[in-house]
């Protein structure tokens, strides 16, 4: 059987770092829910220790949810991790989520602390945190730039203290996929069987989907996305990119279901205020678009032709074509039979020719209403029809000429 690869998600904790970003206790719960009811199989709710507003809504996030795990975040401070297992007494599967870097960057120009320090800090802390909860989280921030034999030092200490799942961070988004594959790899044949390890990554280099897929190759047993990719700086790995891949490949079985993603990333995009870019995979609004007429031609003819990734997978009804001066007399037709306005044989040439004089006049796109109006126009001047059958005549020589451009 294929492995099964548990999804955290981190849109509430790593995500709200995004910059600008900070969503309130009612918004931070109705986001939880929805992202419980996708399926993930930890939600980390916050950072208690960072707000008594990250507080409170830990408190109530771990409260409400029901079906998956709650994390919370902590630093290496028993302080900390006080304050997370006091605000996720309420959960029903509580993790509390140790990290520290363990980098020569972090240790020396961060927290001013030595190896021998860190070691001893990782190991105390663990014990700590064991103590409040069965399922103990430790990361090990910028694994990706830390000296690797530390590493292991340090994931030995935490598994040897309590820790029952270790995650390793690319935390400035620096790590290559075959790289960052082959340190999961070494770590998973490390930690044995009874660890769960898990992948954190950054997109700095547009690279964190590609170095979370590796991970999963590479033997991780979670891995950490947020929804839309939103994060510190460029971002985290997103959720949806990888729900897509699991589903598309089949590499990994998992608990998403991923017909909820779209209503999803709307939701957050509208809490957050962060908007989601056109061209983004999976949720952009041109995600399943089709704008040139051999596109849409192509669709027409059979959606395998021009989608690999299918919009219904993630919620979305269909395809959508924008209506341009590319776009051919089928696209304009079916436009106009979908939204409940058919135009007849008869009429399509009239209607072409006026949806090409709009579509050059806006110098864009033709929306649907827009449309509408052209084939009313049409229908009732009949007296225009004759010049309009004039321009068809005159656009179909431009048209044949561009056409060959086109290929
Ligand atoms: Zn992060």
């Amino acid at each position: 059987m294929k492995p099964y690869i548990r999804i955290l998600d981190t849109t509430l904790r790593d995500g709200e770092q995004t910059p600008g970003v900070h969503l309130d206790v009612e918004e931070k719960i109705a986001i939880a829910q929805e992202i419980a009811g996708l399926g993930v199989d930890t939600l980390e709710a916050g950072f208690p220790a960072s707000s008594p507003g990250d507080f409170e809504a830990v408190r109530r996030i771990a409260g409400m949810v029901r079906g998956c795990e709650v994390a919370a975040l902590c630093r290496c401070r028993p302080q900390d991790i006080a304050a997370a297992a006091e605000a996720l007494a309420p959960a029903e599967r509580p993790v509390i989520h140790l990290v520290l870097g363990i980098s020569e960057i972090h240790l020396e120009k961060k927290l001013g602390m030595s190896r021998a320090a860190a070691a001893r800090s990782i190991a105390e802390c663990t014990r700590i945190a064991r103590s409040h909860a069965a399922a103990v989280q430790f990361s090990f921030e910028d694994a990706t730039r830390a000296d690797p034999i530390f590493l292991r030092q340090c994931v030995d200490t935490a598994i040897e203290h309590g820790a029952t799942r270790v995650n390793l961070a690319d935390t400035v988004g620096c790590a290559l996929p075959q790289d960052f594959g082959a340190l999961v790899s070494g770590i998973v044949a490390f930690a044995g069987p009874d660890i769960i390890v898990s992948a954190h990554c950054h997109n700095d280099m547009g690279l964190a989907t590609a170095n979370t897929i590796a991970a999963i190759q590479r033997g991780a047993r979670q891995v950490e996305v947020t929804v839309n990719g939103i994060g510190e700086r460029a971002g985290n790995t997103a959720l949806e990119e990888v729900a897509v891949i699991l589903h598309a490949t089949g590499m990994a079985r998992h608990g998403l279901d991923l017909t909820r993603i779209a209503a999803l990333s709307a939701r957050v995009a509208a809490a957050t205020g962060v908007p989601v870019q056109p061209n983004r995979p999976v949720v952009g609004r041109n995600a399943f678009a089709h704008s040139s007429g051999i596109h849409q031609d192509g669709i027409l003819k059979a959606p395998e032709i021009y989608e690999h990734v299918r919009p219904q997978w993630v919620g979305v009804a269909g395809h959508r074509f924008i209506l341009t001066a590319r776009s051919g007399r089928h696209a304009v037709a079916h436009v106009a039979r979908e939204n409940g306005f058919a135009v007849a044989a008869e009429e399509l040439d009239s209607v072409y020719a006026g949806f090409i004089a709009q579509a050059d006049a806006t110098r864009g796109e033709v929306g649907v209403e827009c449309l509408r109006a052209v084939v009313e126009r049409v229908r009732s001047a009949p007296a225009r029809r004759v010049a309009a059958r004039g321009v068809v005549r005159e656009y179909k020589f431009a048209r044949s000429a561009w056409h060959l451009l086109d290929y």
